[in-house]
């Protein structure tokens, strides 16, 4: 069957991948749209080689710039948030692959579960701002969400294959734990404060390259507290059954333990085209052109504990999870706000956490699960709170 496939955020290290393995996949797999930002010159050529019926970037300056340079074949939509919803609840595509990074992505991602697709997900934050609700939502549309976050990817790749019983959100009943491997990041064996870390020492992440967002959040290890949160939504399971693990050789991607005592775990060199091509080509397994692993030449991998008085962000992160309402919503805002800061050399690196917790402190605090609505609404609070704290520096008294 042909599948025709939406991308939003191809400009991105998961756009540029995804269409790296559509072209490699042939025919069947076929481009439909594709969103942007402000990577104007990469878009173009982008729409000149795939010739997608829709195209959209969001930055209205980017919009100006090509708007005259776009084929017959395709359209260009205005630079607005409608464009990529209706992008992503396009009638005839089967597939939504959301690269994109942050909250921009949740409105997207609503449309198209309520237009019943099947969404390939790297952007993880909707997942951790409302990701029990989006799990609700796409039981009540028959939407699906195919995790390409590879961590998250390797769980679902260690599930697949199993008896309709073991879907979710009944398949927690059969797992006794998750492990969520995580490579630690550039900083895991550096010894001494890190409040001197530098946007540039804390961008060269040793395993993978990633977007700039990202690949902070890979160094503060709030990565790793967005996937806890993550795959606590999409496999439906409980704090005490995730265990994080520190593995630097980012060999194993994550395993299952299973309540006979079986352990899978899903292995391969660090190439994200894996986890890519298996939310393309699912549930079909096919050929890539990705380094195999050499077991001999591994030989040796290793495991640790995490260090959560060194990296605060994960233990914010596990304890915004737990007490639930809107705060995970803030968490993941405050974040944005935080590393974006933190890039512009305004903070350091060790006021990251600092300012998360403070305004974590100051959010509405609610139990149970928030709503898609109340998840967006405390996104724009605390952007702004964020803001407000770092004008006024508050966030240097907090200790942590
Ligand atoms: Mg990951």
């Amino acid at each position: 069957m042909m599948k025709q496939i939406v991308i939003l955020g191809s400009t991105g290290s998961i756009g540029t991948s995804s269409l790296d393995v559509i072209a490699r996949l042939g025919d069947n797999y076929k481009v439909l749209a594709l969103s942007a930002n402000n990577n104007t010159e990469l878009f173009l050529k982008q729409i000149h080689t795939f010739k997608p019926k829709f195209a959209a970037v969001l930055n209205p300056a980017s919009y100006e710039k090509i708007k005259d340079q776009i084929p017959p074949c395709t359209r260009l939509l205005p630079p607005e948030i409608d464009s990529l919803c209706f992008m992503a609840s396009l009638p005839t595509a089967n597939l939504v692959i959301s690269g994109v990074v942050g909250a921009i992505g949740f409105q997207p991602l609503v449309a198209a579960i309520k237009a019943g697709k099947t969404i390939a997900l790297a952007n993880k934050e909707p997942m951790v701002m409302a990701g029990k609700t989006i799990m609700k939502e796409c039981d009540r549309w028959e939407a699906a969400i195919l995790p390409v976050d590879s961590e998250p990817s390797a769980i679902f790749q260690c599930l697949a294959g199993m008896a309709d019983e073991y879907t979710y959100p009944k398949i927690s009943n059969h797992i006794s734990k998750v492990f969520l491997t995580a490579s630690g990041g550039p900083f895991a064996k550096r010894k001494g404060s890190l409040s001197t870390v530098t946007p540039g020492e804390a961008l060269n992440h040793p395993r993978w390259r990633m977007g700039k967002k990202i690949t902070i959040d890979s160094a503060t290890l709030m990565n790793k507290g967005f996937e806890s949160i993550e795959i606590m939504n999409l496999f439906n399971l409980p704090e005490e059954k995730v265990q994080i693990v520190i593995h630097p050789q980012s060999i194993v991607h994550s395993a299952v333990e299973f309540h006979d005592g079986a352990i899978l775990a899903q292995m391969g060199e660090p190439d994200m085209r894996v986890p890519i091509q298996y939310a393309i080509t699912y549930p079909q397994r096919k050929p890539s052109p990705v380094q195999k692993l050499n077991l001999f030449q591994a030989a040796k991998l290793e495991f640790f504990e995490p260090d959560l008085t060194r990296f605060p962000c994960l233990d914010l992160a596990l304890a915004a999870a737990r007490n639930g309402g809107v705060l995970p919503a803030v968490l993941s805002a405050t974040d944005e706000i935080a590393v974006d800061a933190f890039l512009k050399e305004e903070i350091k690196f060790t006021d990251i956490p600092k300012l998360i917790y403070t305004v974590l402190k100051a959010a509405p605090q609610r139990s149970g699960i928030a709503t898609l609505n109340q998840a967006l609404e405390a996104d724009a609070w605390a952007r702004e709170a964020a803001l407000a704290c770092l004008k006024e520096k508050t966030y240097k008294k907090a200790f942590i």
